[in-house]
């Protein structure tokens, strides 16, 4: 009997074959469909260890979705979808929460929401939980409450031998420094328990200045970085001419836990420039700054690259602005990093860049069918930007492989990393899309 025939006779509600509407989601990634040989969809982390024994013992290659966004399409094995364990649940008045793994971070968001509580992750609401909280997790809150992992207190996961482990700093400190970062190489984590925050009495917005005034917006974005408080939080995108519907030129997206008059104070250097063409500030509730995913990628080639800059340095932010201004339509994203995020110490958690002050990505942008000159061209500016920034984060940067490990991890955190892999999981179970070999 196949493989699949008998984990479907072992689990018959759970497993999905082609054709099922079940199997469709399980198999979709962010832009993509793969074409794994089943889905299963587990509803408790025993059937997760279930399923994983089953695939083990059976050599079956194992691919694992929580919200989909984060990886290659599977073409062949078992995808185990954590969909059913998406549960939301405070545990008690000290803002610790439970959340299993297949949740969204919309949903998240929604339901901390009344009880004035947030979870510092990312900015979109279709992300899923697992992928996200795995990797690293920047978002609005990073500069008041560090990255996802850095509030991550404890994880249930099924390792590769089907045990379920309870993962604190206290059971099994190591393989919890590589779960905060190192991705889903370990096993699967079923659930998670966060320490929430209060993210109540937001003020924040938009604001838009004109193309050509994009060097002076990035200089004033890092000086107005340099003298906030912790609380203020925000993206500058410099979008270059695509389409009439969205507009080129620097932008910012911008909260702040306080009031609008400080924000505005806070802001004036970037507001008082003749350049400003739009602007809209007032409370704000966090739930409402995660924005929907687009429907799938844009039909773009997009080269690119990040880092984690130490120093928005003038020569660094002239680099970032030459890389906007040529014919290769380029973006420019510069995230706010330091704060708490940065208060962190480099080998607390897999995330070894602490001392990046932004986290910053750059993308030309090509028609899909571009030439190898082209794509060479477009690297040259990218090429030169990242030149004054270190390390890269795997949760964005799609390119997986062992030199991008190379380039997300450095080479202390890298060995440490496969130290716990060979530890849990010798035989490779579960190759993640940032894969760390044993
Ligand atoms: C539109 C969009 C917006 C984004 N915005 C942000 C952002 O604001 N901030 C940010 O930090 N990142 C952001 N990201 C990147 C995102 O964090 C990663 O793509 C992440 O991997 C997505 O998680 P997922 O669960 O949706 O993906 P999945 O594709 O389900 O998972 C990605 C990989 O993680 C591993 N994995 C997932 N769940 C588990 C689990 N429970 N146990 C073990 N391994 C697991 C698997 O190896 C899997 O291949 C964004 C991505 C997209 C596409």
């Amino acid at each position: 009997m196949s493989f699949i025939a008998e984990l479907s006779q072992r689990m018959p509600q759970r497993v999905h074959a082609p054709g099922s509407p079940e199997y469709e989601a399980g198999a979709a990634v962010f832009g993509a469909t793969g074409t794994p040989d089943a889905v299963v969809r587990p509803a408790s982390a025993a059937e997760v260890a279930e399923a994983v024994r089953a695939a083990v013992d059976a050599g079956v290659p194992i691919a694992v979705r929580s919200g989909g966004h984060g990886s290659e399409p599977a073409t062949a094995g078992l995808v185990i979808d954590l969909g059913e364990l998406n549960g939301v649940e405070l545990a008690g008045t000290d803002g610790l929460v439970h959340v299993g793994a297949g949740a969204k971070w919309g949903d998240v968001a929604a339901a901390l929401a009344p009880h004035g509580l947030g979870i510092t992750s990312g900015d979109t609401l279709d992300v899923g939980v697992g992928g996200l909280a795995l990797g690293g997790g920047i978002g609005w809150l990073a500069r008041t409450h560090g990255l996802t992992v850095d509030i991550l207190r404890e994880v249930e996961l099924v390792t590769a031998s089907g045990d379920v482990l309870t993962v604190n700093a206290e059971s099994h400190p190591e393989l919890f420094w590589a779960l905060r970062g190192g991705g889903g190489n370990f096993g699967v984590a079923t659930r998670f328990t966060f320490q929430a925050a209060p993210v109540d009495g937001l003020v924040g917005g938009h604001l838009r200045w004109e193309a050509s005034d994009a060097p002076a917006v990035l200089r004033a974005w890092r000086d107005v970085l340099r003298v906030a408080p912790d609380e203020l939080n925000g993206t500058l995108l410099v979008m270059p001419p695509l389409a009439p519907e969205m507009p080129a030129g620097p932008q910012l997206a911008v909260a702040l836990r306080g009031s609008e008059a400080d924000l505005r104070a806070l802001l004036e250097p970037m507001t008082s420039l003749d350049s400003l063409v739009e602007e809209s500030l007032g409370p704000v509730q966090y739930v409402d700054l995660l924005e929907a995913a687009p429907p799938g990628k844009p039909p773009f080639l997009f080269v690119g690259g990040n880092g984690f800059a130490p120093d928005l340095s003038d020569a660094a932010l002239e680099a970032f602005a030459r890389a906007v201004d040529r014919e290769i339509p380029t973006m420019v994203l510069i995230r706010a990093l330091g704060g708490a995020f940065s208060r962190v110490a480099p080998d607390a958690t897999a995330i070894a860049q602490r001392d990046g002050q932004a986290l910053v990505a750059i993308n030309g942008i090509l028609p899909p069918d571009a030439s190898a000159e082209q794509v060479a061209a477009a690297r040259v500016p990218v090429d030169e930007a990242m030149t004054f920034t270190t390390g890269k984060y795997a949760n964005f940067t799609p390119e997986f492989g062992d030199e991008s490990i190379g380039d997300i991890y450095p080479p202390a955190t890298l060995e440490r990393l496969r130290a716990v892999k060979r530890e849990v999981d010798p035989g490779d179970a579960f190759r993640a899309s940032h894969h760390i070999a044993p």
